[in-house]
């Protein structure tokens, strides 16, 4: 297979972006999958923050980090993305959303198109310059077609001088697969940048 799949493309994005001792963000944590995985690729001297608004989703990823030993390298927020600039204070390196719902979980808890876009504005201003934000987005569920479209009409107007953004997207596969949206700060934004 020489075309990588959609989360297999995400991690490589991730993995050519993060050095030991960076912080980074996973701003859906759900079952912690991408929290350990960049907790993998911080180091110890580095730090995952993750944020979720479900207790049981803050629960399960802490449960998956103390079983690989690597809770010490995360801090996993019960709270939304969209408060990201109280809680991250230092230059980021990069950061993952999956939206969407939680496999096996409550059906009816999605993320959202204003609480997902400003997210992403709050992370354009943490980044670091080379830094860059992946989303994976998933919109075959009620409510996904709408964050889809915001968002995609949100990156697609940000000035090309101060971030490069890319679409990762199969198009021939059935029923509404996941695609990537990836951003790459190249410039300093000002802070009251209109889209
Ligand atoms: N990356 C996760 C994993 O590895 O298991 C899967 C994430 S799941 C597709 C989406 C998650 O976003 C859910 O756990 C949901 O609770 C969470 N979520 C919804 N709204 C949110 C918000 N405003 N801030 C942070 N997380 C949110």
């Amino acid at each position: 297979m020489k075309l990588q799949r959609v989360l297999q493309y995400a991690q490589q994005l991730l993995t050519d972006a993060i050095e030991v001792g960076d912080t980074v963000v996973d701003a859906t944590a759900g079952n912690g999958h991408d929290t350990l995985f960049l907790a993998q690729l911080v180091g110890d001297d580095g730090q995952v923050f993750a944020f979720d608004v479900q207790k049981s989703a803050v629960d399960a990823t802490l449960y998956r980090l103390l079983d690989n030993a690597l809770e010490h390298r995360a801090l996993v927020l019960h709270t939304g993305h969209e408060h990201v600039a109280k809680h991250v204070q230092k230059p980021v390196t990069a950061a993952i959303f999956n939206l969407g719902y939680l496999p096996g979980s409550d059906h009816d808890i999605i993320t959202k198109p204003n609480t997902t876009i400003l997210a992403i504005t709050d992370l354009l201003q943490l980044l670091k310059i080379g830094g860059i934000i992946v989303l994976v987005i998933y919109h075959g569920h009620p409510g996904g077609k709408e964050e889809r479209d915001a968002v995609i009409e949100y990156v697609s107007h940000l000035p090309q001088k101060y971030v490069h953004v890319l679409k990762y997207e199969f198009l021939n596969q059935q029923n509404d697969p996941p695609f990537i949206i990836a951003l790459e700060k190249m410039k300093e934004l000002p802070t009251d940048i209109k889209t």
